[in-house]
């Protein structure tokens, strides 16, 4: 649909669901560099409903449409792609996106549907757009490996593009939900990293990879309020067990700081 707007050089989507922050305009602003001067940078942002499997969250969602547009803006994107989900989503829709092997484990497992709505609007943005290249962030690194699944398995004629985690100083990781928190928990919630940190080295020193989970669940779970919800280690591009030790590896945390479930991960090797 937006395919017309598209030159010679290349189109560059950043799918997003809003409440723009700094991550988000990293990878906006990777966007422009990729695309170039010759090429286009399209932004969506669309809070898809289908991919929300607790009402609440949905509800707690924070909206800034306005300063979305801004920081669109300021880091160069051409189109910025705001449908409502009346737009998107016919009231009789029937079809489902399903990924069915990575979809199972990590995320997966404690969010019921919430990848196969994650796959139906990425395919849907994709066939609305038409992008070249498409960027999505390792922060949610079980989405972008779902992704990379999608666009093999549906032949989408994308280029799939994973950005580096972009953090605060103290290393948490930047998410609009980091906001939710309450201010202890907001205080304590760098050791996520620090500890992922402290298990990486611990497994490319030769420990098993069971006891660095182990542990890693261990510190989490000693600050106060906080309970895990899962730590593993895990192949990186299948996110099941790890067959081949040589091969990547990702650690991946989802823990719940209160009411608020934090997630955060690293590649790893030995
Ligand atoms: P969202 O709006 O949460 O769906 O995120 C849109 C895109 O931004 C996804 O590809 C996310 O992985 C990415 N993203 C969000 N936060 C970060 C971050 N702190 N670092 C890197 N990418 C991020």
């Amino acid at each position: 649909m937006l395919a017309p707007l598209r030159g010679k050089g290349k189109m560059v989507m950043v799918p997003t669901m809003g409440a723009l922050h700094e991550g988000h305009a990293t990878l906006l602003r990777q966007a422009r560099a990729l695309a170039g001067s010759s090429g286009t940078v399209v932004a969506s942002v669309f809070l898809n409903p289908v991919q929300f499997n607790d009402s609440n969250d949905l509800a707690a969602y924070p909206r800034t449409p306005e300063a979305d547009m801004d920081t669109c803006r300021s880091c160069g994107v051409d189109v910025v792609f705001m449908p409502t989900p009346e737009v998107m989503y016919s009231g009789d829709r029937s079809i489902t996106v399903e990924e069915n092997h990575l979809s199972t484990v990590l995320c997966g497992a404690s969010r019921p549907g919430h990848f196969a709505g994650v796959c139906l609007v990425v395919g849907k943005l994709f066939n609305l757009v038409q992008p070249t290249d498409a960027i999505f962030g390792k922060k949610d690194y079980q989405q972008l490996a779902i992704l990379r699944r999608l666009v093999r398995d549906m032949d989408f004629p994308v280029t799939i593009h994973g950005a580096e985690i972009v953090r605060g100083e103290d290393g948490l990781a930047l998410s609009s939900r980091n906001a939710l928190l309450t201010p202890e928990h907001r205080a304590a919630a760098p050791c996520i990293r620090k500890y992922l940190l402290e298990a990486r080295d611990a497994y490319e020193s030769g420990a098993a990879a069971a006891a660095v989970c182990a542990e890693l669940r261990a510190k989490l779970e000693s600050i106060p309020g906080v309970q895990a919800d899962y730590v593993e280690l895990v192949d990186a591009e299948t996110l099941h067990e790890v067959t081949d030790e040589k091969r990547l590896c990702l650690l991946a945390v989802a823990a719940w700081f209160g009411k608020v479930r934090l997630i955060d991960n690293t590649e790893l090797s030995r």
